[in-house]
């Protein structure tokens, strides 16, 4: 029996995910995620069944790299393999550019070219490819594939790629690329699977996590999305500003004499949620806190949201779904209802109760628009175009 293994390596955390390979198709085996590398790594992994099968720290805590703690994961794999074997590694990969439009298999020719966008994806590129030169280093051998977060918006109209500026930047690459795409991808197909006619008519899925943003979709074919030039764009999100006018850029480094890398570190590391706040990017913390900086963020948060909402509405010419999904948008019923709240002109009314236990739908029988809770599920998307890319014609993989 075959496997494959698929990686989400940031910048403090590493998603990882087991699938076992059959001839009727691909099965989630295990998968977790380690979480405060940097400070105090924890592993936490669960089986199919949704039990814990592994609970890990590491005491040295700040001393341990990416790379060693990949090296664990590796190891624990394998003793989780039994007679199955690892064939290939599908990564996330955050930008894949204006070139690629679906995944690639990791050679050094890409590795260059995806080293290239580290400056469009600061926060999440470096950490994408060390984990693929990580796991060259362990695995030789297996192939590794990316799977890009850009290529689901490779569909967007010329119009929805462009910014307004001179045109030659432009031919640059200075232009919308879009984010969340796996994410995105993985709604579109549940949406296919819900109303395989209509895939849900004119939606907006809001993929509501540490990172955040909106797409717009009619009938599956995607429209417009709030992340653009880089995943900083759109809404507020844990530790980034999201769309910030941009004099408050120039000002900064013009007036306030910040370097260019400060206030980078400032737009991706210390603003959204935290920043607002003082306190936390966590939105359970911020809940849980009493203090009106806590409060302020949720409501910046809240607005942010409904706000781009309404403004993707006329791209779509009307709305006839709401999706939310990560880890706001799927466990957050405050956040929710405030939001469908702030939209409630459009018709939009929630069922309380459902929305209280995040069940799939959460709009009221009345309401003119379906809101729908559908769990994001990257890893099951990037296991499936490993699959599509490696299998060689033909074969099923017994
Ligand atoms: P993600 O990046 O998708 O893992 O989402 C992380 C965000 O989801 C953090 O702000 C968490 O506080 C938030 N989150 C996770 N679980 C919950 C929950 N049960 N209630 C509210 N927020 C949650």
């Amino acid at each position: 029996m075959k496997a494959i293994v698929t990686l989400n390596a940031g910048s403090s955390s590493i998603k990882f995910a087991l699938y076992e390979l059959s001839a009727d198709g691909l099965r989630f085996d295990a998968g977790g995620k380690i979480e405060e590398i940097g400070t105090a790594p924890r592993l936490r992994a669960r089986n199919a069944q949704g039990d814990v099968i592994l609970q890990r720290n590491w005491p040295q805590g700040n001393a341990i790299s990416h790379e060693h703690l990949l090296e664990d994961l590796f190891a624990w794999a394998a003793t989780q393999l039994g007679d199955r074997e690892i064939i290939a590694i599908g990564h996330r990969v955050v930008h894949g550019g204006a070139e690629f439009a679906a995944p690639r298999r990791i050679d050094d020719a890409l590795l260059e070219v995806l080293e290239a966008l580290i400056p469009l994806a600061p926060l999440h590129q470096p950490h994408n490819l060390a984990a693929v030169r990580a796991l060259r280093a362990l695995a030789p051998h297996l192939p590794q594939i990316a799977c890009f977060d850009t290529a689901f918006h490779h569909e967007l109209s010329a119009l929805a790629t462009r910014l307004p500026l001179p045109r030659a930047f432009h031919d640059k690459g200075v232009r919308r690329y879009g984010f969340h795409g796996l994410s995105y991808e993985h709604i579109a197909g549940q949406l296919r699977a819900a109303d395989p006619e209509r895939l849900g008519g004119r939606v907006i899925a809001a993929h509501l996590g540490n990172g955040a943003s909106l797409c717009a979709m009619r009938e599956g074919r995607n429209i417009d999305t709030t992340m653009g030039f880089t995943a900083l764009d759109g809404l507020m999100m844990g530790t980034r500003s999201g769309a910030l006018d941009p004099g408050v850029v120039l000002h900064l480094q013009m007036q306030l004499g910040l370097a260019a890398q400060e206030v980078e570190t400032l737009l991706y590391k210390k603003s959204g949620l935290l920043g607002v706040s003082g306190l936390s990017s966590d939105m359970r913390t911020l809940h849980a806190s009493d203090a009106p900086e806590a409060a302020e963020a949720i409501d910046l948060f809240v607005r942010q949201a409904a706000r781009q909402t309404a403004a993707l509405i006329p791209a779509l010419g009307g709305l006839d779904g709401l999706v939310f999904t990560a880890g706001i948008g799927e466990n957050d019923p405050v956040i929710r209802a405030r939001i469908c709240e702030s939209l409630s002109w459009t018709g939009l009314s929630l069922d309380t109760e459902a929305n209280q236990r995040n069940a799939n739908v959460i709009s009221a029988k009345q309401s003119r628009i379906l809101v729908r809770v559908i769990p994001t599920d990257e890893e099951a998307v990037i296991a499936h175009h490993v699959v599509q890319l490696i299998r060689p014609t033909g074969s099923n993989f017994q």
